[in-house]
């Protein structure tokens, strides 16, 4: 039942939508009675028979019915159920169904979900096992509305875990007690010696002193600049950073972000394989992010180094790909002919593990973090904890180490028993890596065509393990950014942003793994896959992956735009943007 409302972009929980309802309004947005007719409270019906099928209010204007409800408090049990809702006909605009936000089970569907007791949800813990919950109930091409809860320092928040409507409510409201409402959060107006805000509310009330409904309008301007700026973070695939900014102004915040990280699951379900955007790890939270987990996560168990007698550990650059910097440079030099037979291995913050032929995937090409050189104790930790897994998994018999300063002090101290250079990129540090790496590399098995091994260990990185031996199998060559079959036809390509594009024959060769599949119905689809048409989806797709769409009358490849269990679920939306398709 979700003709109303469709997902557009999401970048994480956060989405961009349109709710059809008069007009067609941009989403996330602020709603209001123009766009809402709210049965109200099902006590002032007669009876419950009443509230089930109420009078029909005239909709001419085709605005949101919210139907009736039974208020409750936040921690109470709803004190009574009402009997089914579900309008059977197809009704003329969209509905609205308001849920408790910690109980009941699936809501009969709507078109728009109301978060009841929303402006109660002040305590983090509650704010986010509600949303985490009720999100967890109502299908994802539905939209969640928290009434009464959004003021200009939260809304980035609340658009962050997934919310889709808000209001003015408590803003106005706020301004008839004095509250003066700024993206750094309330106080009273009186206690302003300056006004912070120069809009035209402000310059009233600097000019007449405090008035209720010029405050409001102030409150209410900041609100929809907030949400201004929210919606642009996440056209442009930046809202986690703004977030980690943003939830700084209180404390509340901040640990409603570290509540949110612990829902792993709800992101990391959310979040898309690549952004456009520079990851910049600026904050204790941006450790915790999906994207730094999931890409440490593939390195320990999708990946598997070629087989080396020798690893090279380096430091990171501050330009990516690390190759084309400066010290990597040198690195490249001073290791020269002995590079053939050993491999390397990047040491990063918050990444923890760059293998070399994975330095251009998300994020490992576009993070930034701040440098001092100092780890602390969480970085040391995780950075530890990969290595040791690393080194578990992929075994060499001699470990040169080109590490300086505390990162070499940390791998020294945990007992990694390796040749330590001391680091550096003067002429004395780049003789004696160059010495180190020629002694290690004597009598050392030579490395395959590292070429392949890149397209191999990206293969994996991105369809799993395995991939890469099938993809590459039998005769295939290198040409530019791409590898082909012995016959000259494209396998598979690596753009220049790192991501992996595959030709419907590199799909085919895939295709046994039974990973990242999109099975769609008996027809042959054209531009984008819509999510109606997909039949099954692989769990683990999600948007910006490479997907193999597979059908009775079609095969080819495509970049998904939604997760794979949101294929499955929706009723709108692009599932997949197809790249090549051919008819079977
Ligand atoms: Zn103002």
């Amino acid at each position: 039942m979700t003709k109303y409302f469709e997902v557009i972009r999401r970048d994480g929980p956060a989405r961009l939508g349109k709710l059809s309802l008069e007009q067609t309004i941009q989403t996330p947005a602020i709603i209001s009675k123009n766009e809402y007719l709210c049965s109200g409270s099902v006590f002032s019906f007669g009876s419950a028979e009443d509230a089930r099928e109420p009078a029909p209010t005239s909709n001419e204007n085709r605005k949101l019915v919210i139907l009736p409800y039974v208020p409750t408090a936040l921690h109470v049990e709803p004190l009574l159920e009402l009997p089914g809702q579900e309008l059977d006909e197809p009704k003329d605009g969209a509905t609205g169904i308001v849920v408790h936000p910690f109980y009941g089970g699936k809501p009969a569907s709507a078109d728009v979900y109301v978060m009841g007791s929303a402006g109660s949800l002040k305590n983090p813990r509650d704010l986010i096992g509600a949303v985490v919950g009720v999100r967890n109930r109502i299908p994802a091409d539905t939209a969640l509305y928290v009434p009464a809860l959004a003021t200009p320092a939260n809304l980035a928040f609340l658009v962050y875990l997934g919310i889709d409507l808000i209001d003015t409510t408590r803003v106005v409201a706020d301004a008839y007690f004095g509250r003066y409402h700024t993206r750094d959060g309330v106080r009273p107006f009186a206690d302003f010696d300056e006004l912070p805000c120069k809009c035209q509310f402000c310059q009233r009330l600097d000019e007449e002193g405090e008035e209720a409904t010029t405050l409001a309008g102030h409150n209410v301007l900041k609100l929809e600049e907030e949400l201004a700026v929210s919606r642009d973070m996440v056209r442009k695939e930046t809202i986690r950073e703004y977030v980690e900014r943003q939830v700084r102004v209180t404390p509340e915040l901040t640990a409603a972000l570290r509540l949110l990280d612990q829902e792993h699951a709800y992101i990391e379900q959310r979040t898309p394989v690549h952004r456009r955007s520079t990851l910049y790890a600026n904050t204790a939270e941006s450790l915790d992010r999906v994207e730094v987990t999931r890409f440490a996560e593939r390195v320990l168990c999708r990946y598997t180094a070629p087989k080396s007698d020798v690893l090279l550990l380096l430091p990171c650059s501050a330009r990516k790909p690390y190759s084309t910097s400066r010290s990597h440079r040198f690195f490249a030099l001073a290791t020269g002919s002995s590079r053939k037979y050993l491999h390397e291995l990047i040491l990063t913050s918050p990444l923890a593990l760059v293998p070399r032929e994975l330095e251009e995937v998300y994020p490992a090409a576009s993070y930034d973090v701040p440098v001092t050189g100092h780890w602390d104790l969480e970085e040391r930790a995780w950075l530890l904890r990969c290595l040791d897994g690393y080194l578990e998994k992929n075994r060499y018999a001699r470990i040169v180490a080109h590490l300086d300063g505390e990162l070499e002090q940390t791998v020294k101290d945990h007992g990694i028993d390796a040749i330590y250079t001391g680091g550096g990129t003067n002429d004395a540090a780049l003789a004696r890596l160059s010495d180190a790496v020629r002694e290690a590399c004597q009598s050392s098995t030579r490395l395959g065509d590292m070429r392949l091994g890149r397209y191999r260990a990206v293969t994996d990185y991105y369809f799993g393990s395995g991939a890469g031996d099938l993809l590459l199998a039998g005769k295939v060559k290198v040409k530019g950014r791409e590898i082909q079959n012995e016959k000259g036809k494209t396998l598979v390509m690596i753009t220049p942003n790192g991501t992996i594009a595959l030709s419907p024959e590199g799909a085919r060769r895939l295709e046994p793994l039974g990973n990242y599949i999109v099975t769609i119905g008996d027809f042959l689809p054209k531009g984008s896959l819509l999510a109606p048409g997909v039949i099954e989806a692989d769990e683990q797709i999600r948007p910006g992956d490479e997907v193999i769409i597979r059908g009775e009358k079609a095969f080819g490849v495509g970049r998904a735009k939604m997760s794979g269990w949101e294929m499955v679920e929706s009723k709108r939306g692009v599932a997949v943007e197809l790249k090549q398709i051919e008819k079977i």
